[in-house]
């Protein structure tokens, strides 16, 4: 099928054309620089860049795949979890071309999306697989017995989430909005075992599956003023490449272990913190002497996309799986075990 998919859950604004496994479009705008200088995304900022972007953003998308929109076969749109204005818009657009087609609508999890993602690249996902994701507002380690229907959660952060915390360290650093990218490039020319962080929730009697991103946060910001206070410069690959480590370690750490503990030797990351190169190069190598199959997407595709919310479409409708109801909402904190709604 020609799948039409719409994801608005932040502040990307991402419409993707997928046809079965195969991705034809990826269109994405991005109200990104009008946050920045509030550390964070606004959401009602970001909802307006939505309305502005969409309609460009479905055409760039059907030219790019050189289809007309009357080929589309299903549309599938994030309802949730995310910003609920924001969410409204990619809605109300999803709606809208369905109905003018007449064709079924899907709305689905945006967190089953980042997992989704990886058959664009690497084919259908082996069942069960685990998933870790990890992004801005999530972290989480999912069993994944069938991506259509079955989706649990072994464990999340008790706190920040990893890409959050990303994002509040390279502030502390005085790097810009969003953190992943430059603390990923900062790292590179530093040592990460400058500095001892600490590990969260990695004790013996800590919950083996959740993780907490918080203590570490506050830990390099204490570090890092500590050593302004003391009039000495801040040594920012360090700290970066050190931070970095902590978090790629407790991750893909609890990854293999989970793996081990429910006998699945299958493994995707999703998320945008999965764009990160030493958490992928970290979980490569510990999932290799595991004898742990890993499956990364590209790092552009780990980032919210359209494309993402298409190729989950396209697994809904090869699944058969019910559309949704016309009058479909947003639900800005949809459980991840809730695929579609
Ligand atoms: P969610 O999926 O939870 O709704 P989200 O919509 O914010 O989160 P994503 O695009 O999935 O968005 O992830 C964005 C997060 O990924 C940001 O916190 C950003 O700092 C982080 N990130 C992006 N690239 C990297 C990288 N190379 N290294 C680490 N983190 C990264
Ligand atoms: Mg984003
Ligand atoms: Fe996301």
């Amino acid at each position: 099928p020609l799948v039409l998919g719409f994801e608005t859950s932040c502040d990307e604004t991402g419409v993707g054309v997928v046809r079965g496994q195969t991705l034809l479009a990826d269109a994405l705008a991005t109200s990104m620089a009008e946050h920045e200088r509030f550390g964070g995304v606004v959401p009602e900022i970001a909802s307006r860049a939505h309305l502005e972007a969409m309609v460009p953003t479905v055409h760039r998308a059907l030219a790019e795949a050189g289809v007309r929109a009357s080929d589309v076969d299903a549309v599938a749109v994030t309802a949730g979890p995310g910003l609920t204005g924001a969410l409204l818009v990619g809605l109300a657009a999803a709606k809208a071309y369905a109905l003018a087609l007449d064709k079924p609508l899907y709305g689905v999890n945006h967190l089953a999306a980042h997992v989704a993602v990886d058959e664009l690249q690497h084919g259908r996902l082996a069942e069960p697989s685990l998933a870790l994701l990890v992004s801005g507002g999530h972290s989480s380690l999912l069993l994944v017995p069938d991506l259509a229907r079955e989706v649990t959660s072994l464990g999340r952060t008790i706190d920040d989430a990893a890409g959050e915390a990303f994002d509040k360290v390279a502030r502390v650093l005085g790097m810009p909005f969003p953190g992943g990218p430059p603390i990923d490039r900062a790292a590179r020319d530093g040592d990460a075992s400058a500095i001892d962080f600490p590990r969260g929730l990695t004790g013996p009697r800590d919950a083996p599956y959740d993780f907490s991103f918080s203590g570490l946060k506050t830990a390099v910001a204490r570090w890092v003023e500590a050593r302004r206070r003391a009039g000495e410069p801040v040594p920012v690959a360090d700290v970066a490449a050190s931070f970095q480590e902590a978090v790629a370690d407790v991750l893909t750490a609890k990854a293999v272990r989970a793996c081990r503990d429910s006998g699945v030797d299958h493994l995707v990351l999703g998320g945008g913190v999965a764009a990160n190169s030493r958490l992928r190069a970290l979980a490569e190598e510990r999932c290799a002497a595991a004898g742990i199959v890993l499956r990364v997407p590209s790092p552009r595709l780990c980032t919210d996309n359209g494309a993402m919310v298409a190729a989950l479409g396209s697994r809904l409708v090869a699944a058969g799986v019910a559309p949704s109801a016309p009058d479909l909402g947003a639900d800005s904190s949809l459980p991840i075990d809730v695929v579609t709604r």
